[in-house]
């Protein structure tokens, strides 16, 4: 298999596994942080990013699936350069992200 397949199918899989967490976030968190983690140890085993818009679903600190208004708070910030801040009731610290203009 190619090295370009494998990562395809890495992240084919991070994709499903990010989609199962959500499922059974509300029911079950401790199995969809479980998935999350396994989907940081195939994009890390296989050596590919995670696409951003998944990273940023994850806490920077302790690695934590974020879910806005359950266990973190976003806000977006319009002084300076915009972008989000996002609150983990989990460690309690603080990511931000620029807010990226299309165009
Ligand atoms: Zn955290």
């Amino acid at each position: 298999m190619s090295r370009e397949e494998t990562r395809r199918i890495a992240l084919e899989r991070i994709h499903i596994l990010f989609r199962l967490a959500d499922e059974v976030f509300p029911e079950n968190p401790e199995r969809a942080q479980r998935y999350i983690d396994l989907a940081r140890r195939i994009a890390m085993r296989c050596r590919v990013k995670l696409p951003r818009e998944l990273r940023r679903r994850i806490c920077k600190y302790c690695k934590s699936l974020l879910r806005p208004g359950v266990n973190c708070r976003v806000r977006v910030r319009q002084r300076r350069e915009p972008h989000i801040v996002v609150t983990c009731f989990n460690c309690g610290r603080v990511s931000r992200y620029p807010i990226r203009r299309k165009g």
